[in-house]
């Protein structure tokens, strides 16, 4: 359990497929839409890349993924 990994969806590229949605078993999306909608980031796999590498759209990013954890430019998983 981690509230520091969890899957941020680029609304601009998704394109709505749901395979996101249907592949976590964890709770972390909404299960009654399409859209992904997550929920429940604490229940996301730390480490887990079970629904982007699912993504054909190549939009599903993670909080605390290496370098693209914030906006400050570092690279560090933790300040912003
Ligand atoms: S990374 Fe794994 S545990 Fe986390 S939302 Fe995706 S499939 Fe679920
Ligand atoms: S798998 Fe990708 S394109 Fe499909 S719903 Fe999830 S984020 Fe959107």
């Amino acid at each position: 359990m981690s509230k520091k990994w969890y899957p941020v969806i680029n609304y601009e590229t998704c394109i709505e497929c749901g395979a996101c949605v249907e592949k976590c078993s964890h709770g972390v999306y909404d299960k009654k839409e399409s859209k992904p909608k997550v929920i429940y980031p604490e229940g996301c796999i730390d480490g887990c890349r079970g629904c982007q590498k699912l993504c054909p759209t190549d939009s599903i990013e993670y909080v605390g993924d290496a370098g693209q954890a914030g906006d400050c430019g570092c690279s560090c998983s933790g300040c912003c």
